[in-house]
């Protein structure tokens, strides 16, 4: 049995993963396969719909906030964000806490005015900023929820004057947040949504088509709106597979019951981090992340070796960024706490050894 710690694409359900195989060959007793039915067809249409209540209902998305089933990945809303919120000669706000904000940055820096209101790269972004001011005449406020890299979270929605943007890729649905506090959420689907392929953004209808700019209909946020996310052809299959993951956590008890989990996977885990002598977390405690947990040995003459115990034990994909080295484990929804405790124990094993 494996375990994956890959911080992303990385582990779903065993039973997505079946009902998606089926679906390929069979879908829905149809004869033909996900992978070849038309996106217009009732039954393809039935999975958007369903999706799309899915994500509405398990994060309690208001009315009057759109949900959209993008391509282009995370890395697009970079750019479309600016481009559909941010009027010529206006600026945006942006907190700089790691790479892919700083990717954010660089891209709404190509479409206009950036400050930039607080960064933690003095300290290899090991912490979350904070006491920063958002100023009031911005067009937007821009955050990265969880860094995925660098293993911090934003727990707290920052407190701003101007309508708040989050990149939540590796941490939507994870746990609770009040979809009416954000202007716009974008998130790749790859962690706990889905497959790669999709992006999820949820909008806030009234902060759209205000800046002046004439924009090709792919990079604006209203064609895809008033297409119900058909204003081309969908990735078919990461949504349908996508809705089967979502079932599954609906079924699980929804997002509080999977939050309960994550709270106690990352405890179990930060916890042995902080007690075995061998080991040691890189993020500050109070901003630690509960989706992507780095930490590093002591000893650097320990890493490959611990890196060889996990993986005879099954445990993978706990290989550290480059930016950070050591050890990321990524603890998203469907890891399991026998994942969490399988790693404990060769962490305690590997203490054992090591005496
Ligand atoms: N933002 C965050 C927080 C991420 O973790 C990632 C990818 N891991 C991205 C953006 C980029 O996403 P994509 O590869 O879907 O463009």
């Amino acid at each position: 049995m494996k375990h994956n710690f890959g911080a992303g694409p990385c582990i779903l359900p065993q039973e997505v993963f079946e009902e998606a195989a089926r679906a390929v060959v069979n879908f829905n007793d149809t004869g033909l396969s996900i992978l070849e039915i038309s996106h217009r067809s009732k039954e393809f249409e039935a999975v958007m719909a369903e999706t799309e209540r899915l994500v509405r209902e398990l994060l309690a998305v208001p009315h009057g906030h759109s949900i959209l089933f993008l391509q282009g990945g995370a890395s697009t809303q970079f750019a479309m964000v600016p481009m559909n919120l941010l009027p010529p000669g206006g600026k945006a706000a942006y907190l700089d806490t790691g790479t892919w904000a700083s990717k954010a940055i660089k891209e709404a820096k190509k479409i206009g005015d950036v400050s930039v209101v607080a960064s933690s790269s003095d300290a290899n972004y090991t912490y979350i900023p904070k006491g920063y001011e958002v100023p009031g005449d911005a067009a937007y406020f821009h955050y990265t929820s969880n860094n995925t890299i660098f293993g911090t979270e934003v727990f707290e929605t920052p407190q701003s004057p101007v309508p708040v943007v989050s990149d939540m890729s590796s941490d939507i649905l994870s746990r609770r947040i009040n979809v009416a506090d954000f202007g716009l959420i974008y998130a790749g689907a790859q962690k706990n949504m889905g497959p790669a392929g999709v992006t999820l953004v949820i909008v806030k209808d009234e902060l759209l088509g205000k800046t002046g700019r004439t924009l090709p209909a792919i990079f604006d946020y209203q064609p895809h709106i008033a297409a119900g996310s058909m204003y081309n052809t969908p990735p078919v299959f990461s949504i349908y597979v996508s809705m089967l993951n979502l079932r599954w956590l609906k079924a699980k008890g929804g997002v509080d019951v999977i939050e309960q989990e994550n709270i106690i996977k990352a405890r179990t885990l930060y916890d042995e981090i902080d007690r075995n002598p061998l080991f040691r977390g890189t993020a500050a405690p109070e901003d630690r992340s509960r989706m992507n947990v780095t930490f590093v040995t002591e000893n650097k003459e320990h890493e490959a070796p611990f890196l060889e115990l996990a993986k005879e034990r099954g445990l993978v994909g706990l290989k550290g960024h480059r930016s950070v080295g050591g050890f990321r484990a990524s603890i998203y929804n469907a890891l399991s706490i026998t994942g969490v405790n399988a790693l404990v124990d060769a962490m305690q094993e590997f203490e054992e050894q090591n005496k």
